[in-house]
């Protein structure tokens, strides 16, 4: 069976992160204690996600004119991610500046550069592609791009899934265009209007996204596993996976790409779940955002 293509439209960052004892006071010049170079951004760390879950993936977004810009799109190639619908833009790639201070607490500066000019003309040729069959979508491209693109997916009968991350306010008639809603506790918080610390909250919650038009709803509740509700009425629960935690960057992205790669092979969604969980486990267990996910070998020998 040949797979069909994960389209993920979306940011691609290079995140710059400083290490310091205490963050500098304004005025003030202190220096770092060790520079790295990661790659990130939402959208290029669920692409990995997926491409290493043995997904056929393709990344649509765009990257500057900046040196960063050609590693960013290096970077992407040589996971076996299809770059052919990522733009070279004029101007600087999307950067994060972290700053992680001795308590390892971070504090983030985003300029969005590309990210931030990516248009829906610059997704258009996915629509006339006949093996896309499934659109992962987040928040850091311009939310006018997000809404072409549901609206146009739907046109297309391709499935849609969105994390909004970000969270924003999402309209019932743009929900009603989602067809797998996957957000974390607070972007479930802030999307129903209604608290979630637990599994019977995110019910709660996820039951209210799914009566104001979402087709399925899967809220991520960190070590407390991952809920699914859908409005077949169907309802699962995985747990998390009992892990050390060392660093928990880009947990959700890792789930959110594996569980993607699952659905898209045509596992069952309790089995796709568990996968995604035990991927996002080995994630947490490793410190550094793409760095860390795992590949579909190790998954399979982590599920063992
Ligand atoms: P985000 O990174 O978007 O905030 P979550 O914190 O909800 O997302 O984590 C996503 C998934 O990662 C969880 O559903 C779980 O499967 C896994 N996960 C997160 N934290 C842990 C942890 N401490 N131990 C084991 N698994 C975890």
């Amino acid at each position: 069976m040949k797979l069909g293509i994960i389209a993920v439209v979306g940011s691609i960052n290079i995140d710059i992160v400083n290490r310091v004892q205490e963050y500098p006071v304004p005025g003030q010049t202190i220096k770092s204690e060790g520079t790295e170079y990661n790659y990130g951004g939402k959208g290029a760390n669920q692409a990995v996600a997926a491409a290493r879950s043995g997904g056929r993936t393709m990344m649509a977004g765009a990257v500057g004119s900046d040196s960063f810009g050609g590693e960013l799109l290096e970077a992407l190639r040589r996971e076996g991610i299809d770059t052919k619908r990522v733009d070279r833009k004029s101007g600087n790639s999307g950067m994060a500046f972290i700053t992680v201070d001795a308590s390892g607490q971070n504090q983030i500066i985003l300029s969005e550069g590309a990210n931030g000019s990516v248009v829906p003309e610059d997704v258009k040729p996915l629509w006339a592609m006949p093996d896309v069959a499934a659109v992962l979508l987040q928040n850091e491209i311009p939310w006018e791009t997000n809404r072409s693109v549901l609206r146009q997916a739907r046109a297309a009968g391709i499935r849609v899934t969105f994390n909004p991350a970000p969270a924003l306010p999402i309209p019932d008639d743009v929900l009603a265009l989602i067809d797998t809603l996957i957000v974390n506790e607070s972007e479930a918080e802030f999307i129903s209007g209604r608290t979630v610390g637990s599994r019977a909250e995110a019910e709660t919650a996820a039951r209210a996204l799914l009566d104001r038009g979402a087709g399925e709803v899967i809220v991520t509740l960190g070590s407390q596993g991952a809920l699914y509700m859908a409005r077949s009425g169907d309802s699962f629960y995985t747990p998390a996976y009992p892990v050390k935690a060392v660093d928990t960057t880009a947990a959700g992205d890792t789930f959110i790409g594996a569980y993607t790669a699952q659905v898209c092979e045509g596992s069952p969604i309790p089995e796709a779940l568990r996968f995604a969980s035990a991927a996002a486990a080995l994630t947490v267990m490793r410190s550094g955002a793409q760095s860390s996910i795992p590949t579909r070998e190790e998954i399979a020998s982590f599920l063992q």
